[in-house]
């Protein structure tokens, strides 16, 4: 048989009602989190000028060089569809003067993100990702609170396990020596190198240290490392946010191969990752960002933020075989036995949704055995069926489907009986 003629894209994928309660808990607990922390909800366009994110995620990025989702609109402007949430954040924080505002900004924001990645499990070309920035404070405490809160939202779902990978990568004092190192350290070796290490080892050097391939993997190991090459401010920036992670109480693993794929990060870069590592197996990260905003056209502002792939945090929470919490709110099936009490039906079904119970009843006329059977199909838990002459009495029988107990009483006792 053939399939259906029209499919989602590739690399796209329709979010079925089964899987509605693993997003509204991950967004739930995104929001509830984020409002602990003093953060306020954001939300931009899906798409800007390309110009917006070319100039602030990188011209030499992967996410530019290749994954950008770019269009000419009808009137011949060239727009993206944003591959990610900081650039337009940013460009939100001085389109409205936010800088004005009570410093730093917090802001926090939700939906999907489009990269034209090679799609393979927890890699797709729409995906969806919530985000913490805050914007307007150099302080390595604020790292070390975006950290910690980023580290406790994966808590409170349940997720176990976890690892907090930390490094930081400089700033635009001290990286360009450091890029200058890898060079030095990669040119030798170029023969080795992956093609695309190859391509980027002049433009982009810092991401052939987390390149996946066997022997530049093996090769990055011996790298030359970003902390070694960090300025005195650096540095002591560096050494205050694992002082202030300290104290928060949030445990942090050093990595040195840890750079992110997005030209924005200045000083602080981390990583959550889950128990089994796999290529492109980060559940989330961040980093600070402070030469961002002046990228954009503004005052040299610093920044920090986070994001996490909400298919990735639901795979996770799946592979973990974490429980969501129960919040289920009985369904009601009302069931007509003929018809006046059909046409009776709809009245009745009101009353059960004002009661704040999910109602359902049949359409069309159907006997109450097909009722019946329509109310298990949809996982209905209690039955309420109007018999002509209990219901000419001011009755009903309600029963419950799981026991197939049932009884004779007013619609109101049922209502109050399925609700306590
Ligand atoms: P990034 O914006 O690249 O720092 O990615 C932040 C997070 O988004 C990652 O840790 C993943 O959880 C998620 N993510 C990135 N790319 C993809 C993708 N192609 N498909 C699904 N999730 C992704």
């Amino acid at each position: 048989m053939a399939g259906p003629k029209y499919r989602s894209p590739r690399g796209t994928a329709d979010i079925l009602p089964e899987e509605q309660p693993y997003w509204r808990f991950v967004l739930e607990t995104a929001g509830t989190m984020a409002e602990l922390y003093g953060y306020r909800r954001i939300d931009v366009p899906l798409f800007e000028s390309a110009d917006l994110y070319i100039r602030g995620v990188g011209e030499a990025t992967d996410i530019v060089q290749k994954e950008m989702y770019i269009f000419a609109d009808r009137g011949g402007d060239r727009m993206a569809l944003r591959p990610e949430f900081t650039a337009g954040v940013c460009r939100a924080y001085l389109q409205h003067g936010m800088a004005h505002w009570p410093q730093p900004v917090k802001l926090w924001t939700a939906g999907p993100v489009f990269r034209y990645d090679r799609p393979q499990r927890g890699r797709y070309r729409q995906f969806h990702q919530f985000n913490y920035e805050a914007i307007g404070e150099l302080d390595p405490w604020l790292d070390a609170e975006v950290i910690d809160l980023a580290w406790r939202f994966y808590g409170r779902l349940g997720l176990k396990d976890l690892t907090l990978e930390l490094n930081s990568i400089g700033d635009g004092k001290c990286r360009p020596a450091y890029r200058e190192a890898l060079r030095a350290y990669y040119r030798p070796l170029v023969d080795r190198l992956c093609p695309d290490c190859r391509a980027r080892l002049e433009r982009n050097p810092l991401r052939l240290l987390d390149c996946k391939e066997p022997t530049c993997w093996a090769l990055a190991e011996a790298a030359p490392r970003s902390v070694d090459y960090l300025c005195d401010e650096c540095r002591e920036h560096f050494a205050g946010v694992q002082d202030w992670l300290g104290r928060y109480g949030v445990p942090y693993r050093l990595n040195h191969r840890l750079v992110r794929g997005l030209d924005y990060y200045t000083k602080t870069v981390f990583e959550i990752q889950p128990p089994r590592q796999g290529a492109q197996a980060a559940l989330g990260g961040g980093g600070r960002y402070d030469g961002l905003i002046e990228e954009l056209g503004g005052k040299p502002t610093p920044g920090v933020g986070f994001a996490t792939g909400i298919e990735r945090v639901i795979l996770e929470l799946k592979e973990q075989g974490v429980a969501l919490p129960d919040r289920k709110v009985p369904m009601v099936f009302v069931a007509y036995t003929g018809e006046a009490t059909r046409l009776a039906a709809a009245e009745v079904v009101g009353r059960v949704r004002a009661a704040g119970l999910i109602g359902v009843h049949a359409f069309g006329s159907r006997s109450l055995k097909a009722q019946l059977r329509l109310a298990d199909g949809l996982g209905a838990d209690y039955a309420v069926i109007l018999g002509e002459e209990e219901y000419r009495q001011g009755q009903v029988v309600l029963r419950d489907l799981a026991s197939g107990r049932q009884e004779t009483i007013t619609l109101e006792a049922a209502l109050n009986r399925i609700r306590s």
